[in-house]
C-alpha cells in the first residue's frame, strides 16, 4: 500500500500507532500526510466552529442581523494542506482522495441519525469540468444514502465577487420538480467559507416547508 496523497510507501506501524490513539484510521496516509491535517480544536465558535475563537464569530454576527441563523459543524481547519488536498481532489479530479476522509465524515455523521443528508449541488458546468461532485464522492464511499432534491444554475465565479457582491447575488439553487421534503434536512458542503452558500441553499429549503436545518462540512 501507498500513501494517497505523496505515494510514500506505507509502514505496517502506522496503523499500529492510529489503533493505540483511537484516532478513526487513516489507513490510506502515511504519518507525515496524516498528521498535516488539523482537526478543529475544543476551541471554536460555537455557531459556526471557526478555530480559536469561544464565542459568537463576528462571520456569525454578520448573518444573525441579516436574520440568519448559523448552526454549522466542521471537521478540520482548512490549512495549507487541506488547501492542496482539495486542489488534488477537485480540480485535478483525481476521484480516488474521497477515500482519504469518507471514513471520518462516516464518523461525524453518526448523531445525525433523524435527519436526511443533502449534498451542496454543483451546477452543470462545475459538473463537467470536475466529472463528479466532491461531497458526494464522500457519501458514496462512506455508503451514505443522501436526498437528490437540489439543482443550481450557473453563476458568476463566486471567487471573482467581493463578499458584498457574493450576498447580494441572486439565488443560484432551485428545487427538482416533484420533489418530498423531509422536516428535518443535514446539508453537507466540503468546505465552509463565508457561509453565503449554505444560506442560499436553506432558504430555498424553508421556503418549501423544512423545519429544521443543520450544516456540515469536512473544513473550516
Ligand atoms: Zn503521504
Ligand atoms: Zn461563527
Amino acid at each position: 500500500m501507498r500513501c494517497l496523497l505523496c505515494d510514500e510507501a506505507l509502514s505496517s506501524s502506522f496503523s499500529f500507532t492510529d489503533l493505540f490513539l483511537l484516532k478513526p484510521s487513516k489507513t490510506n496516509l502515511c504519518f507525515t500526510c496524516s498528521k498535516s491535517f488539523v482537526s478543529i480544536s475544543e476551541k471554536h465558535c460555537p455557531s459556526c466552529y471557526k478555530s480559536d475563537i469561544a464565542e459568537l464569530c463576528s462571520d456569525c454576527h454578520a448573518w444573525q442581523e441579516q436574520g440568519e441563523q448559523v448552526n454549522h459543524v466542521a471537521l478540520y481547519r482548512y490549512n495549507d494542506a487541506m488547501k492542496a488536498y482539495f486542489s488534488q481532489y477537485k480540480f485535478k479530479g483525481d476521484y480516488l482522495l474521497r477515500k482519504v476522509f469518507s471514513q471520518d465524515i462516516k464518523q461525524a455523521l453518526k448523531p445525525y441519525k433523524d435527519y436526511q443528508l443533502l449534498p451542496v449541488p454543483l451546477s452543470p458546468d462545475g459538473l463537467n469540468q470536475r466529472r463528479f461532485n466532491q461531497v458526494t464522492g464522500f457519501l458514496d464511499d462512506a455508503s451514505l444514502p443522501y436526498l437528490d432534491l437540489l439543482g443550481k444554475y450557473e453563476s458568476i465565479k463566486q471567487s471573482s465577487k467581493t463578499r458584498q457582491e457574493r450576498l447580494a447575488s441572486q439565488q443560484t439553487f432551485y428545487l427538482k420538480k416533484d420533489t418530498v421534503l423531509p422536516d428535518k434536512i443535514l446539508l453537507i458542503d466540503d468546505i465552509y467559507t463565508t457561509g453565503a452558500t449554505l444560506v442560499l441553499v436553506k432558504q430555498v429549503l424553508y421556503q418549501a416547508g423544512v423545519k429544521d436545518i443543520k450544516t456540515f462540512s469536512l473544513a473550516r
